[in-house]
């Protein structure tokens, strides 16, 4: 009886735990976020209703607009965490997309999900991470 390899949950890959970690850990930013947002959006509300020159009403639409920045963000990371996990089952993960080298493990420990290796995003400082 010899065990099945598929039955394994568990990624031999430290850079696949990583990207799951960094996965878990933007959607808990995501959710807890959103439920910043929400609560602010309910004290805007509720600041207008009261009075609609309250100074409150001005530092609650800051938050908010940091709030929606900070979201949209997280959302963008996430995609990004997704589609290194979808390379990761092509076996293409860890090779920079541009210039095709095997990206240097620690750049990948601190950001997982990057496409590029360090030169290459040197280069191209538009680009994220
Ligand atoms: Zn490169």
């Amino acid at each position: 009886m010899d065990p099945d390899p598929d039955d394994l949950d568990v990624s031999p890959n430290p850079s696949g735990e990583a990207l799951t970690a960094e996965r878990e850990r933007t959607v808990g930013l995501i959710d807890a976020l959103t439920a910043r947002l929400a609560a602010v959006i309910d004290a805007t509300a509720d600041a207008a209703a009261d009075d609609e020159h309250d100074p409150e009403g001005s530092t609650l639409a800051v938050e908010r607009g940091q709030l929606v920045a900070q979201v949209e963000r997280s959302r963008v990371r996430l995609d990004e965490i997704d589609a290194a996990l979808l390379r990761m089952g092509e076996g293409s993960y860890g090779r920079c997309e541009t210039c095709g080298v095997a990206i240097d493990p620690e750049r990948l420990e601190v950001l997982p999900a990057t496409r590029q290796c360090v030169g290459c995003a040197a280069r191209h400082p538009a680009r994220r991470w």
